[in-house]
């Protein structure tokens, strides 16, 4: 599948190397009866849109994965399901795959107009410490634990303490606290002052528009509900790695699976070394394979790019992805000696794609060989260096 545009591409193969970077569509397409896509715009590193399933019954609509929480998205979202003839107070429920801004930050408005409950994995928004150097000099349970309490507390007074223990200054909060693992170092605002400032929003406003909102349902692996109604069961299939909240959904009966980010046609996940647990990658690859045991798959509905058919061959490709990154780690360790996350990066990415989801992502894939005893770590100068076992 890789470099085929695939079901619905109108974009030129040329502009757009890849179908997740296509901008938003305005068509909206029929899966199956009852079960259409609407495209929203977004626009990250990568993504030029987000794919919204509607899935609907007689009296009720269900939808999965509503955007980016801008007002343009929002906007976009309600034209489209008003082309469709779908009236937002039909909307009863919104589903959200992982807590990434392009997924569930257009729950909050959607929740405001329509009432809709919103539902999500069970540890929705969790963060998980990798280990390694941390400031307090916690281990992994601990540190846990710690986010797990910040959690409760947030899902008890709502957004309040999220936003009352934000430091403007160093950007430090529950939800931005961690440090890189692999040398304390804090990690880099999500966003500029300035950025925030060009949008001509309060702080307050800001903050409460970007953190994830609280689910009212939760969703265990493998529980199966109704969705919208109508008899046709979705299952919930609990698929950590691109985050360690991230969810598909399955319904057996017409074979489809709502992939979220977990595959996708063309590009492969981040896979986070910070936030993601011990080993994300670990997990990544055991959430694919969950997938390959699942009944009949006809129709994979990613959330960027086209619907595709073939899910096995896709899982073999990015398999074989992540690993011809650890051959090519192997070769510049056993070239080069021990290394930094920072130089292991430059080895992985395009120097346009460096940066904290690089290194991120690099020591991902080092923790992952150094957990499987392929390579050792030591602290040198505060931060660790990774070199080849044996
Ligand atoms: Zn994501
Ligand atoms: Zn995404």
């Amino acid at each position: 599948m890789e470099g085929d545009l695939g079901e619905g591409s109108q974009f030129s193969a040329r502009k757009y190397p890849k179908q997740e970077q296509e901008p938003a569509s305005e068509e909206i397409f029929e899966i199956a009866p009852n079960i259409l896509r609407l495209q929203l715009p977004i626009s990250m590193p990568g993504l030029g849109h987000v794919n919204t399933y509607c899935i609907i019954s007689n009296d009720r609509v269900v939808l999965v994965d509503p955007g980016l929480p801008s007002k343009a998205s929002y906007k976009a979202l309600r034209s489209r399901l008003k082309q469709a003839g779908l009236s937002l107070e039909k909307v009863r429920g919104v589903v959200v795959t992982h807590s990434h801004p392009d997924h569930y930050g257009g729950v909050r408005r959607l929740i405001e107009d329509s009432g809709a409950q919103m539902i999500a994995q069970r540890d929705f928004g969790r963060l998980v410490m990798a280990p390694g150097v941390h400031e307090c000099g916690a281990d992994l349970d601990t540190v846990h634990d710690h986010n797990h309490q910040h959690r409760e507390q947030f899902r008890g007074i709502e957004n309040a303490f999220y936003v009352e223990n934000f430091d403007r200054e160093t950007w430090n909060g529950p939800v931005w606290l961690l440090p890189r693992p692999w040398n304390s170092k804090p990690l880099p605002p999500p966003i500029s002052k300035a950025k925030i400032a060009a949008m001509k929003v309060g702080w307050r406003t800001y903050l409460k528009r970007i953190l994830p909102p609280i689910p009212d349902m939760f969703l265990e692996d493998g529980q199966e509900l109704e969705l919208a109604g109508g008899g046709m069961l979705w299952r919930a299939i609990h698929t950590p790695g691109h985050t360690l909240d991230h969810l598909c959904l399955y319904q057996p009966d017409l074979g489809l699976l709502i992939s979220g980010d977990h595959v996708l046609p063309t590009i492969t996940p981040h896979i986070p070394g910070v936030g993601g647990g011990p080993d994300s990658l670990a997990g990544f690859l055991g959430s694919l394979t969950k997938l390959e045991s699942l009944g009949e798959v006809t129709k994979v509905l990613p959330a960027h790019g086209h619907p595709f058919d073939d899910l096995e061959s896709r899982i073999s490709t990015i398999v074989a992805h992540h690993d011809s990154r650890i051959v090519k780690i192997r070769k510049a360790l056993d070239e080069s000696g021990p290394m930094r996350v920072e130089d292991v990066s430059k080895v992985l990415f395009r120097p346009q794609r460096l940066g904290p989801m690089a290194d991120s992502e690099a020591f991902a894939h080092l923790e992952h060989m150094r957990l499987a005893g392929q390579v050792s770590h030591r602290v040198v100068n505060g931060e660790f260096v990774y070199e080849l076992v044996g």
